[in-house]
């Protein structure tokens, strides 16, 4: 890390960028916040490890509006995202110093938590143990049993877009990259009645605190559709279970083709709803309706829902399907 740190203070003291987007040290061991760092006095809070799961290509929408160029560091998944904002003209890329840091992979504390280890107090990896010191004593557990579901189903380790790289380990290296699909195909077996109930009981925890949203990278309009006051839909939580459907689906088809399956709507909900199966069932559908299609892959391709050509499915397809 204390490379990350030094090229940070190199930039910032040279004048190449005006500030820092990073990830500095939370209250607990397991939870760094994204944050700017406009000193080099200040980065010495400035942290990343297997817990700074937080994409920072979201806050460069905002940074882009700032003078001069913002140094931001951004996981391999992470650049995906700022591929896909370029394209939609959210961020600007000439206000940007990309540093691309490795990843191995970021821990999920409610797996953690599921694992029995509670009271969590400081986390270190060890090889492929993670050991976690509690206020009950020293607990450990095998690193890829805490991996966030993202990082076991990673689309890869290269970056798609930086300025330059930094090699650091962060966690224990995962190697068993299952098919980010199978959840989806074991959705799709299931009954249009089964189907229904699993969703309700997932959406019936929503509590609308909107987390989803303001953390997904295509989320980037500047007025939601659910902050209107004239729908009485602003900050409102649900009502009832049409209400709580409503505003996932909408959602979904808001980011559909758009969504880079980054997996931050469902790494922030507080309620645990698995939210990148709606999103990936969209994008198992793009991929088998026009073709394999990975949003933010680059900068400048367009998309399948804003391209046409004459080999498209018809809209009859979503009928004509068992
Ligand atoms: S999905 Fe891949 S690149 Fe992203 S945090 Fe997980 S392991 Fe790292
Ligand atoms: S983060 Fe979870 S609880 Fe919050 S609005 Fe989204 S789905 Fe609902
Ligand atoms: S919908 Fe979820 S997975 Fe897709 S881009 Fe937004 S936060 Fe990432």
């Amino acid at each position: 890390m204390q490379k990350i740190i030094e090229r940070a203070k190199e930039l910032l003291s040279k004048g190449e960028v005006a500030r820092v987007l990073g990830w500095k040290k939370g209250d607990l061991a397991y939870n760094p916040e994204p944050a700017f760092f406009n000193c080099t006095d200040e980065l010495t809070s400035f942290t990343y490890n297997g817990f700074c799961g937080a994409n920072l290509s979201k806050y460069m929408i905002e940074a882009s509006k700032l003078d001069g160029k913002t140094l931001v560091f951004l996981k391999p998944c992470d650049t995906y995202s700022f591929n896909q904002l370029i394209k939609e003209h959210r961020v600007d890329r000439e206000k940007a110093y990309i540093i691309g840091v490795s990843c191995s992979g970021n821990y999920s504390v409610e797996k953690i938590n599921k694992a029995g280890i509670k009271g969590i107090e400081s986390i270190e990896i060890d090889g492929e143990n993670l050991k976690v010191q509690t206020i009950y004593g020293q607990k450990t557990m095998a690193a890829k049993d805490a991996l966030m579901e993202r990082c076991t189903v990673c689309k890869g380790k290269e970056h798609k877009i930086f300025d330059e790289l930094i090699e650091i380990n962060t966690a224990y290296q995962n190697e068993d990259v299952t098919s980010r699909f199978d959840m989806v195909e074991k959705l799709e077996a299931m009954t249009s009645e089964e189907r229904f109930i699993f969703w309700q009981n997932e959406l019936s925890k929503c509590i609308r605190c909107n987390a989803c949203r303001n953390a997904c990278p295509a989320c980037s309009c500047r007025k939601c559709v659910f902050d209107s006051n004239n729908f009485d839909s602003a900050q409102k939580a649900n009502v009832d279970s049409f209400e709580e459907k409503m505003f996932h689906i909408i959602r979904a088809f808001h980011v559909a083709g758009r969504c880079t399956d980054c997996g931050e709507c469902s790494r922030v909900c507080p309620q645990g709803i698995p939210l990148h199966l709606l999103n990936r069932k969209f994008i198992k559908d793009i991929n088998e309706f026009y073709g394999e299609f990975q949003a933010g892959e680059d900068a400048q391709s367009k998309g399948p829902l804003t391209s046409f050509t004459l080999e498209d499915v018809e809209p009859s397809i979503v009928g004509e399907r068992k």
